[in-house]
């Protein structure tokens, strides 16, 4: 998509903080992070919001919770905890429309979320 910003990080027209890379997907820190650690995980592959996503994406999402739970480990935040978020669509607080999973930890969380 070519006003996606994620998909420019995915071309590598932009260049994040990246932690992980692979034939699926790209992981990297968020600029903005809500918490120690903050990496966001995205699918090289351009989908708008979690309604987009058919059938045969499962594998999608399967690979990115497993990305998250190896950078977990690797971030050394696996024992202690972690979070792991999608937001869908405006009361969802999604504001990137190229679905990605938010991977927080290093502080304890709250609950209910905001
Ligand atoms: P959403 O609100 O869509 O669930 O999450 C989008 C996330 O992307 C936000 O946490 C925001 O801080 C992050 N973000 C927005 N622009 C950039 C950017 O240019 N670089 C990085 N690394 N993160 C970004
Ligand atoms: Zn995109």
């Amino acid at each position: 998509m070519k006003d996606c910003l994620f998909c420019k990080m995915v071309a590598g027209e932009i260049k994040p903080d990246m932690v992980m890379q692979n034939d699926q997907l790209i992981a990297f820190r968020d600029i903005n992070p809500q918490a120690a650690t903050h990496i966001l995980v995205v699918p090289r592959r351009h989908i708008s919001t979690l309604n987009d996503l058919a059938q045969e994406d499962a594998g999608i999402i399967e690979s990115m919770v497993s990305a998250a739970r190896t950078i977990a480990h690797q971030q050394g935040i696996a024992a202690s905890g972690y979070r792991l978020v999608m937001n869908c669509n405006q009361a969802g607080g999604q504001t990137v429309y190229h679905i990605h999973l938010h991977l927080l930890g290093g502080r304890p969380m709250g609950w209910p979320p905001g």
